[in-house]
């Protein structure tokens, strides 16, 4: 068995570090020093990076981990990470032996174009794609690629844990909460959000059921999403990629 707990690295990344008690592996690694902190506390062995995009809040402390763990840095095959060491795509899987924990990948393009995630032992590593309540900005890729991108993950059994890569919730329901006002579970999320950032605890990890129920980025067929959107753009939309693309445009305004 496993834990996976969060490192918080610059203001509101979170670093995920899967552990069993004597090896770690650690997802996204924008910066090596919290790790280190952390793998030096609880006396882990790092034994593999992953990395979902090139970002460099996601990569930037491969380098100085691998100067104490040179270990196997697992990452995007379309994207150019220097300090990756095994390209991956959809289809492809890692296992990490010694926590026996097998992760597929899915290629999930649009915040980058090659975006990829992780998904294993019910949980959903996915960097910079999902959100809770929220989705990531289209630096790369289009509304399409990410709506599709989106409706994968969305299609992952209802029980899997969202790990993602910031923490961005309160901020994320205040803009669901104007795309979709009628919608009452966003008001039991916003308190508990609330209670939890107040005490300083990660909203994180999501799921995939609590995505598809509070995500305005997830929920483009739903009429009260379609209604705002085309309010927001001024004409009637009827295709859900262009509600995703529209609702996604007006989060970039406020
Ligand atoms: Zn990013």
């Amino acid at each position: 068995m496993f834990n996976i707990v969060p490192v918080s690295a610059f203001t509101d990344n979170y670093i995920w570090i899967i552990h069993d008690q004597y090896h770690a592996v650690v997802v996204d690694p924008g910066e090596a020093k919290p790790v280190l902190n952390f793998l030096q506390q609880k006396k882990l062995k790092l034994i593999a990076i992953l990395n979902t995009h090139h970002h460099s809040d996601h990569v930037g402390g491969n380098l100085a981990l691998l100067q104490q763990f040179p270990v196997p840095v697992y990452g995007p095959a379309s994207e150019s990470i220097s300090t990756v060491t095994h390209c991956l795509k959809e289809g492809d899987s890692v296992y990490l032996a010694e926590l026996s924990l097998g992760l597929s990948i899915l290629d999930i393009p649009g915040h980058t174009a090659g975006h990829i995630a992780y998904y294993g032992a019910n949980s959903l590593f996915c960097g910079d794609t999902l959100f809770a309540c929220g989705c990531g900005r289209l630096f790369e890729g289009t509304a399409q690629q990410m709506y599709i991108s989106l409706n994968k993950l969305a299609r992952l059994p209802d029980k899997t844990a969202v790990y993602c890569g910031h923490e961005y919730t309160l901020a994320n329901i205040n803009f669901a909460k104007l795309v979709e006002p009628g919608n009452q579970t966003l008001i039991q999320l916003q308190v508990s959000a609330e209670k939890q950032r107040r005490s300083n605890l990660p909203t994180l990890p999501s799921t995939i059921v609590m995505e598809k129920t509070c995500n305005p980025f997830l929920r483009c067929n739903q009429p009260e999403v379609i209604h705002s959107a085309s309010n927001y753009i001024g004409k009637h939309l009827t295709d859900p990629v262009s509600v995703f693309a529209t609702i996604r445009e007006w989060k970039n305004n406020i």
